[in-house]
């Protein structure tokens, strides 16, 4: 896997690992573009993310990999950001890095996506739940604050699927990703839970190839040992659906590399 976007740090709580590990699995793995995104700091979730007085210590780590390894392998730095519309916070978006992920974790204030508060879905209305979930990715898009979009399909993740077409629930979605002119990534954290699929599923990115969408790859590790753990089967699902390029990020500009 040539391109690797979506990877975590210790500093937000519920990752494992030195960078240099990541770093070092990452060249085993032959990856050329290595970037990490872990989870910005927002004052409504301080649990499962750095400080924001950590920022500068995540950034410095990176900055340092990015000339400790520049004859092995490219390090790129970027931000995971929630989108929780009032708590996006400007330090996080004037960051000085490579290209910010969002991404939807939390509706209505509830981290859907959190095995601890998995008794929720038992009161949900699935299909509303979808339609929410896409409708906030729509205004993710639509805000311009983002390069690539977060695990596109996240809320299958425990298997709460709805009876509506998925492609139907997520059309608009897709249409504000396309006319935001965000990527896509192709994200293989989904193989390691319970849905067992990548995010996007392949029908999804179906429909996003279809639309034009640009595509990117994304481990989303929270470990060293996840990091291109599923290298082969993405890669795969992208030239099956018919991707021929993915996409990198320099200081928030975008180029292509054919895979
Ligand atoms: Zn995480
Ligand atoms: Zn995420």
């Amino acid at each position: 896997m040539l391109v690797d976007l979506h990877n975590h740090t210790t500093l937000c709580n519920h990752a494992k690992g030195s960078v240099d590990e990541y770093i070092q699995k990452a060249i085993q793995k032959n990856i050329r573009y290595f970037g990490f995104s872990d989870h910005a700091p927002m004052d409504f979730d301080l649990t499962y993310r750095m400080t924001f007085k950590q920022m500068s210590i995540y950034e410095k780590w990176i900055n340092d990999a990015k000339i400790k390894y520049q004859n092995d392998i490219t390090i790129l730095l970027g931000y995971e950001v929630d989108f929780l519309p009032n708590h996006i916070d400007k330090r996080v978006l004037n960051a000085k890095v490579d290209y910010l992920v969002g991404s939807v974790h939390f509706l209505n204030g509830w981290g859907f996506d959190n095995p601890e508060f998995i008794g929720r879905y038992k009161h949900k209305d699935i299909d509303v739940l979808w339609q929410l979930y896409f409708d906030t990715i729509k205004e993710m898009a639509k805000s311009g604050k983002f390069d690539i979009v977060g695990h596109l399909d996240l809320i299958k993740v425990f298997k709460f699927l709805p009876k509506k077409d998925i492609r139907l629930i997520a059309l608009d979605a897709l249409k504000a990703i396309k006319k935001a002119d965000m990527v896509l990534e192709i994200n293989m954290s989904g193989l390691r839970k319970p849905i067992a699929q990548t995010y996007p599923s392949k029908e999804l990115l179906l429909e996003a190839f279809a639309q034009n969408i640009p595509i990117t790859f994304a481990s989303d590790a929270h470990k060293p040992e996840q990091v291109g753990l599923f290298d082969k089967e993405v890669i795969a699902l992208a030239k099956e659906v018919g991707y021929t390029k993915c996409a990198i990020f320099k200081n928030r500009d975008r180029t292509f590399l054919t895979i």
